[in-house]
This record gives C-alpha cells, structure tokens and sequence, in this order.
C-alpha cells in the first residue's frame, strides 16, 4: 500500500540521521522529497503541496531535536502537526447563531453528496443539537432529486417543504423560510441543484440564493475523490459564494484524502464534516489531526513511538534482547512486559495510534477480550513462586490446581498459558533477539 510507503522511507532516512543533532539543509531535502512524494500520491493539488512543503522547510530548519527522537521522527512531526494545523485547529461545529430558521445553503457539483449530505446534517442538527429541522430542495432541473432529498428527510426524521420544477429557486426557497418561520424550525436546510461541472448558470443562481437568503452557514459540499481536480471546483465556488465551511464526502472510498489540505487551503473556510458512508449516520465531525494521520498514512504514529520510547528503559531492553537470545527469556520477562503494555495505557490506547490500516486488519479483535485475557494472564503469573516463573517446566499438576485457584481461574488456563509461553520461547529462540531488536530498533529511530 501506499500508505506506510512514507512512513517507511522516512524512518529509514532517519535512521541514516541518526546521531545528528540537528535538522540541517542538508538532510532535511532528502526528507522533504518523501513528503512531497507522499502528499501527491494523496492526491493534494501541486502548488498546494509546494506552498506546503515551504512552510515544513521553515519549522523544520534548525530546529533542535527533542529527547530521544531523532531527526527523521521530527521531521514527521513537524509534517504531521502543520498538516493537521493546515486543515484547521480543533473542531469547527456548525453555526446557528441567527434568528430561527438559522439557515443552511448546501452548495457543489452534481453528485458531491449534496442531498444526502443534506439529510445526514438534518439528523445530525436534530440528535445531536436538538433542533427542529425543515429541508427544501431548489433543484429545479431533477424531479428526482426533490423526490431524493424527500425520501432522505424521511429517513433523518426531519420535515421536508414541498418544491416543483416550475418553480424559481429563489422563490422556493424564500418559501420555505416563510412556512419555516412560521412553523417555528430552528434550522432550515436548502439542497441546490449542481452540475457535473462548474458553470456560470449554476454560479449565477447559487449567488442569488445566497443573497435572497443571506445564510448563517454556505457549506461546500466536495467530494474526497475527485483528488487533484477538488481544487479548480473550490476555486470557482470560493469566487461566486462566501463559504463557511466545507463537508468532505465519500471519505470512506480510497482517496488518500488529499482533497481536504486543497480544499481548505483555497478556500480558507474550516472543513466542517466528513461523509464516511452512504448510510444517513455516516457523517462524523471532522477532526484535522487525525486527518493529517490518513494523509501520511501513518496513524498518530509519532505518539506513538514517544510513548513507546518514554515508556521503555533501554538498558532493560537490552537485558530481554539478550535473554532472548540465549534462551533465557521466562515468565518472570514476559510478565514484565505485560506490565510495560499496561503502564502505555494498555492494547486499545496503543491501537488507537496505529494507522488506519494496520486497525482496520485488527478490526475484529475484540479489545475488551483482549485485555480481560492480558490481565487473566497477569493474575496466573502473579501465582506462581519465583522458581516457576523461571522454570515453568518444574510446575505439577499439584501446583497447577493450586496456581490456578490463586488466580481464580480453571486449571485448563493455566495449562493453556504455559503451552502458549512454550511456543512463544521456542519462536524467540529462532529468531536470537535479531527481530527484536531491529523492530525496537525501528520504533525508536
Ligand atoms: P448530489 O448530486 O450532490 O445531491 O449527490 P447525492 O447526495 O445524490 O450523492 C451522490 C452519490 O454519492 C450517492 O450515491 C450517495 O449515496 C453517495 N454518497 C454521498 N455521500 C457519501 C459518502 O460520504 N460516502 C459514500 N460512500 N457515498 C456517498
């Protein structure tokens, strides 16, 4: 995948710099390459990434390298966070300061995710805000449509004001603030027609909606995976309309995401939402760090590898590679470790850091089961004496009955706890501490 393809040159120029105390011109180059590579590949506009890159090169310059991380995982930070800083701080929650109705204009081509966007924000606006939302639609031009976002009204459990294709969009849609007004709605949604490209006509009557309504929020509907091209398309709507804010759509298809840094950088306006599924729940507040994570396809891969290295002592590292490698790795090591995974904040704060993809294939772990055997395991260890921590050969049946009443277990546990430290010792063995090595070795630099 393309994905950790970044992440994977970067820790090995990184690794090149270890030793180095600085970022300098130099080495940062080299890097900088690999990120350019990288935003492209996500599908971020050229001049966007240059202007991008520009601004890395200037945080990054000189800049001291912090404790243990070493140049290369800098550099990812400092990507990482001016990415996340790029696509806006925070979160940006939608705006309904205005005498009721507060009024919404969706705005973008045909097939963005104007409509469903629409419903998915009406329910959104109705669970989450508790308000009374009305939706219209001025797509004048599809039938289908109006009959579309009527459905989809149905399915958010908000209202839908009636519109007919001989109708004037301006018209419908001061309508529908007069029956929303008088209906007392909070919040009135307009659905606007698109078209598959931008064009003067749709430019036009969008901007006379937008002044026979003067909106609270114009929201630019754009879709993820239009790539390289969402950049001309927000030009043109940045031009005709005072947008508001941004909703991604169909961030749940493969686009790297790329759109959303071109996006918010032509625009200026805060991405607001992200579409995440065709289902009228798929919509999620948008959340710039973690964004900037998918982007570089490496989770919060940064985090994590502080926490590992501010978590792990070195020199007892070494003494377990060493263990490892002579075959004297025991029970009284691998509780140490498990001790070691708990004070990280356990499995699934460790799994939150990891890279969308790497979770996606762990998806059908059960964490909570995960950790409940994790501390089952802890509980037999703790049982047993000192010698049989060493020496689990040495443990009778007697003793496994009595070990696993003290940890309050079935006896078929502790059997299955051995039998699975006997594999996990015979697998060290192969691999003589070199694999343990090379990977703490990655994850720290
Ligand atoms: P409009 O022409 O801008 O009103 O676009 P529609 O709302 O009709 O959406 C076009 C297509 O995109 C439909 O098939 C939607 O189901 C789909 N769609 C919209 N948003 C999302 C999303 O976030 N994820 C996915 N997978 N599909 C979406």
């Amino acid at each position: 995948m393309a994905t950790s393809a970044l992440t994977e040159k970067l820790s090995r120029l990184a690794k090149e710099l270890r030793g180095q105390a600085r970022i300098t011109e130099a080495n940062v180059q080299d890097m900088l390459r690999e990120v350019r590579l990288a935003l492209l590949e996500a599908d971020v506009a050229l001049p966007v990434v240059r202007d991008f890159i520009a601004r890395v090169k200037d945080k990054a310059m000189g800049q001291e390298v912090l404790g243990s991380l070493s140049p290369g995982q800098a550099l990812v930070g400092i990507v990482n966070r001016e990415l996340a800083a790029t696509m806006g701080e925070g979160v940006s929650d939608i705006n309904l300061a205005a005498q009721p109705p507060a009024v919404i204009l969706m705005a973008g081509l045909q097939g963005a995710g104007k409509t469903t966007t629409t419903a998915k924000l009406a329910k959104y606006l109705i669970e989450k805000r508790k308000k009374k939302v009305l939706t219209v639609s001025g797509d004048v031009y599809r039938p289908a449509a109006i009959e579309q976002l009527k459905t989809v009204t149905g399915q958010a459990g908000a209202e839908w004001f009636p519109s007919s294709p001989e109708q004037k969009p301006v018209d419908i849609a001061r309508a529908a603030v007069d029956f929303a007004r008088r209906q007392y709605f909070d919040v009135l949604l307009v659905d606007t027609a698109g078209r598959l490209a931008v064009d003067e006509a749709m430019m036009r009557e969008i901007r006379e909606l937008h002044a026979a309504l003067n909106p609270v929020e114009t929201l630019f509907v754009v879709d993820a995976m239009q790539g390289q091209d969402a950049i001309n398309t927000a030009k043109a709507f940045k031009e005709a309309l005072p947008l508001t804010g941004i909703i991604l759509t169909k961030m749940d298809g493969d686009s790297r995401g790329g759109a959303a840094l071109s996006v918010r950088q032509v625009t200026g306006a805060p991405i607001k939402f992200a579409g995440v599924s065709e289902k009228i729940d798929g919509l999620e507040v948008f959340d710039a760090e973690r964004h900037a994570g998918r982007i570089l396809g490496m989770g919060d891969i940064v985090a994590l590898v502080e926490q590992v290295t501010a978590g792990v002592d070195v020199q007892a590292a070494q003494r377990l590679a060493a263990k490892v490698k002579t075959g004297e790795f025991d029970l009284n090591d691998f509780l140490a470790q498990i001790q070691q995974m708990k004070q990280m904040g356990g499995l699934s704060s460790l799994m939150e850091k990891l890279p969308a993809q790497m979770t996606a294939k762990a998806g059908n772990v059960d964490m909570a089961k995960a950790e409940r055997d994790i501390r089952r395991k802890e509980g037999i260890i703790n049982s047993m004496t000192p010698l049989e921590r060493r020496k689990p050969e040495l443990i009778k049946a007697t003793r496994k009955r009595r070990i696993a009443t003290g940890a309050g277990v079935q006896v078929q546990e502790v059997n299955r706890l051995l039998n699975e430290f006997e594999q996990m010792q015979g697998m060290m063995k192969k691999m003589k501490g070199g694999g343990l090595m090379k990977m703490m070795k990655r994850m720290g630099g």
